[in-house]
């Protein structure tokens, strides 16, 4: 597509009456989302571990982990996702990722500011970064965008290059945990010219799926050797291992 032609199609999306982002029908005035996939979309919030946010059945406590982050003690300071990883919640990132729907990046934000910490003095927002080829045939990172709608909705400072990619991650499929993290846990850096200057601050690492976490963790790992006291990663979708099982078997203790 021609660059004139994109920029006009991204002015569209934001001019044209309000599509259900999930299933294209327009939707009344007030909500982004129609009702019949707003009431099929699963929203996440708590009870959920104070680790990995993975949902419990009942109330355990602000301070209650589940069995797997007992076990493997979770980099990062928590998982916020707007919604269940499903068919439906897919569609939503495709459509922002491919489909060049900008305004979505709003939406998603939108639905990310409740979980937004009270306190976000020391915070900057920044996204898991896409490596220049794919920026390059994509034309934006969507993560970025999300990131940016985010930071516009809080006030909270929006710095969108303090990781680098360095190589195409290869794909995942077959490879076990341990190798995942390997694989992608050498393709991020921090930019040289924040090193040293990141020490106390918080961070929201912003992706758009999260699915096994290996490439939020290569992330969030270089962060903290950067210095950087907390991240949480905020989603647009998350999936979830095994049903409820792994929260099943949490139990609750004081950090
Ligand atoms: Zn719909
Ligand atoms: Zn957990």
């Amino acid at each position: 597509m021609a660059k004139g032609s994109h920029i006009f199609h991204m002015m569209l999306n934001w001019v044209l009456p309000e599509r259900c982002p999930c299933c294209g029908t327009i939707t009344a005035a007030g909500g982004p989302f129609c009702v019949s996939c707003w009431q099929k979309l699963e929203f996440m919030g708590p009870p959920w571990c104070r680790g990995c946010a993975a949902p419990f059945d009942f109330d355990r406590g602000a301070d209650a982990y589940c069995a797997a982050c007992i076990a493997n003690p979770p980099r990062h300071d928590g998982i916020r996702a707007a919604v269940k990883y499903d068919d439906l919640s897919a569609r939503v990132a495709l459509r922002l990722k491919y489909g060049g729907k900008i305004g979505l990046a709003r939406v998603i934000a939108q639905q990310l500011l409740r979980h937004v910490p009270d306190e976000t003095d020391q915070v900057i927002i920044t996204p898991v970064p896409l490596h220049w080829t794919r920026i390059w045939s994509r034309s934006f990172n969507q993560s970025a965008l999300i990131g940016k709608q985010l930071a516009a909705l809080t006030g909270i400072t929006f710095v969108p290059d303090i990781l680098l990619r360095h190589k195409r991650t290869p794909s995942m499929r077959g490879l076990d945990h341990k190798r995942r993290r390997q694989a992608v846990g050498s393709a991020f850096t921090l930019h040289p010219k924040y090193k040293g200057k990141l020490k106390g601050r918080k961070i929201i690492l912003i992706d758009d799926v999260l699915t096994t976490g290996a490439t939020s963790d290569g992330c969030v790992a270089v962060l903290k050797r950067g210095g950087v006291s907390w991240v949480q990663i905020f989603c647009w979708a998350r999936a979830l291992r095994s049903g409820k099982t792994q929260a099943d078997a949490g139990v609750s203790f004081d950090a």
